[in-house]
């Protein structure tokens, strides 16, 4: 059984305005682990199946996680979107379960020029907007995808390391989301 020792010793920063799933997840790619594995290690058996884990944070995990990252609890409860934005009308937020579409904690869509832009100053990751039910990308005038291009995933995205840096990859057929069209397994 996997086993995380607290403090955790690379424990990255959440980026400005990064959303909490995405955070975790990149940690995650970093000890080579499966999301929701690491979430259930983090957070106890109930992380596992948590849903709307951007939405808030229970104190529980506001603990958990500040303990685990060495953060002031006060900056890990802020990383919420019902923190971030007090009057977002979460009911409107798409839900989980689609058929067809790449679940999340939830439903997500990014604008690839953005992932690249975060490759390409230290890491990929997925800010708040990506939770929001937005076609397009208004600072790079760029079409957001929800889907991989490649297949139609059951599973949701999963950040991976790939030539030692973090990358966002489909839950399905692996292949890199900010680039498509290149497997994450092709020079293994
Ligand atoms: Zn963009
Ligand atoms: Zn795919």
């Amino acid at each position: 059984m996997a086993v995380i020792t607290r403090p955790l010793p690379v424990a990255p920063r959440p980026k400005p305005g990064e959303l909490i799933s995405s955070w975790l997840g990149r940690t995650a790619a970093r000890y080579d682990m499966d999301d929701a594995a690491f979430r259930a290690l983090l957070l106890g058996e109930d992380g596992r199946g948590r849903e709307r884990l951007d939405l808030h944070l229970t104190t529980d995990e506001v603990a958990r996680i500040a303990d685990a990252f060495r953060l002031p609890p006060e900056r890990v409860a802020t990383l919420g979107l019902t923190q971030a934005w007090p009057r977002v009308a979460v009911d409107w937020l798409p839900g989980v379960g689609r058929k067809m579409r790449a679940r999340g904690n939830l439903d997500l869509s990014w604008c690839r020029k953005c992932l690249e832009e975060g490759h390409s100053s230290g890491g990929t990751y997925l800010d708040r907007e990506a939770a929001l039910p937005l076609c397009l990308c208004h600072r790079h005038q760029h079409w957001r995808v929800d889907c991989c291009q490649h297949c139609s995933p059951d599973n949701p995205p999963r950040f991976v390391w790939d030539k030692g840096a973090v990358e966002l990859a489909c839950g399905d057929c692996r292949r890199l989301l900010r680039t498509p069209g290149r497997p994450i397994w092709a020079d293994c």
